[in-house]
């Protein structure tokens, strides 16, 4: 198209541009739906999302979870990635390291103990962690399990890319098929399972060609803050 407009106008000329303008127009409403249909989409996954925050959460409602979770993960905002420390707490410690102990071998047992020093001596107490209230750190679908063995009260968070465990929890702050986001309360430390004490287990695991990849909870921030 050569600036058509410059040129006195003839029939001819005034007929091209008006073929093209149509064309434009055409191509328009042809593009347009889809984004409609794109936007109508994620109304209704936050639809969904916010149904399932809520207390009637029926089982009939299962797919919808799945469909929410599959959402956020492709998304992939900086939520959905696992940061900060679950504990929320200037003076949370490490009891036992990632790999070591109970821990090893880290493709399957990898995590970190994390309790709280109440008395500030510089070491976990058992009066300053019972009962400390445990944080999500990246978005997700819950999933509970209670009275397991070896991780007593368990929930996992898990979106398409990252699932974390946080085990031995003395009492759950929500339900198996819960949406929620970074910073969320879901439980408190306890001393169910396989435990010598109050603290919790917390583990990272990240999705490589579908697989389940168990990597080091302090590649993710968790003693950063
Ligand atoms: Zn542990």
């Amino acid at each position: 198209m050569q600036r058509p407009f410059d040129t006195p106008p003839t029939t001819h000329m005034v007929f091209v541009g008006l073929a093209m303008l149509g064309l434009v127009f055409f191509l328009f409403q042809l593009l347009s739906p889809s984004d409609r249909t794109l936007v109508s989409r994620w109304g209704a996954t936050l639809t969904q999302s916010v149904a399932a925050n809520g207390d009637a959460l029926a089982a009939n409602s299962s797919n919808a979870l799945v469909g929410t979770a599959a959402q956020a993960g492709r998304g992939m905002g900086a939520e959905a990635r696992p940061s900060g420390n679950p504990l929320q707490a200037a003076n949370a410690v490490m009891t036992q390291g990632y790999g070591v102990g109970s821990h090893a071998p880290a493709a399957t047992w990898g995590a970190i103990d994390l309790a709280i020093d109440g008395d500030g001596n510089g070491s976990a107490d058992p009066a300053g962690s019972w009962d400390h209230p445990i944080y999500a750190t990246h978005s997700g679908v819950v999933k509970v399990t209670p009275n397991s063995y070896p991780a007593g009260n368990h929930v996992w968070i898990e979106n398409e890319q990252y699932r974390t465990g946080y085990a031995h929890l003395a009492d759950f702050a929500v339900k198996g098929g819960q949406v929620v986001q970074r910073g969320d309360l879901i439980g408190y430390i306890g001393s169910t399972g396989m435990s010598s004490g109050p603290h919790l287990d917390y583990q990272v695991w990240e999705r490589h060609n579908g697989t389940w990849v168990n990597v080091n909870p302090l590649e993710f921030d968790v003693l950063g803050q």
